[in-house]
């Protein structure tokens, strides 16, 4: 890519792809929207906010409401990812429901862990489920493929580069078939690169020491089901003919919309004690 391009130099980040697909994953495992490894110990999260809502639906009523699981990453499996000093385990929780603290999405809890000491003292039976939903922040459970990647700015191309790029990026598709956001960047469930936005940019500062945060993780409505980023094994089940498998298809992604195709992106500061995070939405 920086052979072609070289005003991009600087600009590659790695990520780890996930890949979620529909499955049966245990709290053992990394999963989108799987069983946690939960401490029994510790209460499971509730949300209470005066504010939920579930658009189109009548009020929530005031009963706090479960949190769902939507990530678990354990770190053999996802060795790009920087743990916390004596964590080995990722995990996001939210509330199902829409908040009106000026995002209007589901609201997240992010917990690290180690593995030992939480599977030693791990809750046994199942944990309170929310008593209401909105189906659009609800994942099923999923498995993961994290797969190791390097990706290019989309949205967060530097100023005035894209439009420098535009017409060469215009002729790469001509030339060979295939355009630079098609190759070079990802819109998909991952973890660090670029956030996989699907609107303009919305970094956010440390509240605790004003610099900007760091892409920990994207949730996205979407995963790639043709091109550059479509595993190889999926591509074979949605050939036509002999191995193709319908159901194949539908086993992509975790099901959730998130608004109008939209995604959630999570940052952390890891200069600030704690390792403090926050969120952004965008559909
Ligand atoms: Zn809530
Ligand atoms: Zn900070």
């Amino acid at each position: 890519m920086e052979a072609v391009f070289p005003e991009l130099t600087g600009t590659a980040r790695e990520v780890t792809l996930l890949f979620p697909r529909a499955g049966s994953p245990g709290p053992r495992d990394s999963s989108i929207g799987g069983p946690l490894l939960w401490p029994a110990a510790e209460p499971w999260p509730m949300c209470a906010e005066p504010d939920h809502y579930k658009p189109l639906d009548p009020p929530v009523g005031p009963e706090p409401v479960a949190m769902v699981p939507v990530v678990q990453l354990y770190a053999r499996d996802v060795p790009g990812l920087v743990f916390p000093a004596g964590t080995d385990l990722l995990q996001i929780l939210w509330c199902p429901l829409v908040h009106e603290d000026g995002r209007y999405a589901a609201r997240p809890s992010l917990h690290w862990r180690g593995t030992a000491p939480t599977a030693a003292g791990a809750l046994a039976g199942e944990p309170p489920r929310p008593h209401t939903a909105y189906e659009e922040f609800l994942p099923r459970p999923c498995t993961v493929s994290p797969t190791p990647a390097v990706e290019y700015p989309h949205w967060d191309m530097p100023a005035g580069l894209g439009e420098r790029l535009d017409e060469r990026f215009q002729a790469l598709q001509e030339e060979r078939g295939h355009g630079y956001f098609d190759v070079a960047t990802t819109q998909q469930s991952k973890v660090g690169g670029y956030p996989g936005w699907t609107q303009p940019p919305s970094w956010p500062d440390c509240a605790g020491c004003g610099t900007r945060m760091e892409h920990l993780l994207s949730v996205t409505a979407t995963e790639p089901d043709a091109g550059r980023w479509l595993p190889l094994d999926d591509r074979d089940h949605r050939r036509e003919g002999a191995g193709a498998d319908p159901a194949a298809a539908d086993s992509f992604g975790h099901g959730m919309n998130l608004g109008d195709l939209g995604g959630m992106y999570f940052f952390v500061c890891r200069g600030c004690p704690d390792t403090p995070y926050t969120h952004r939405y965008d559909c």
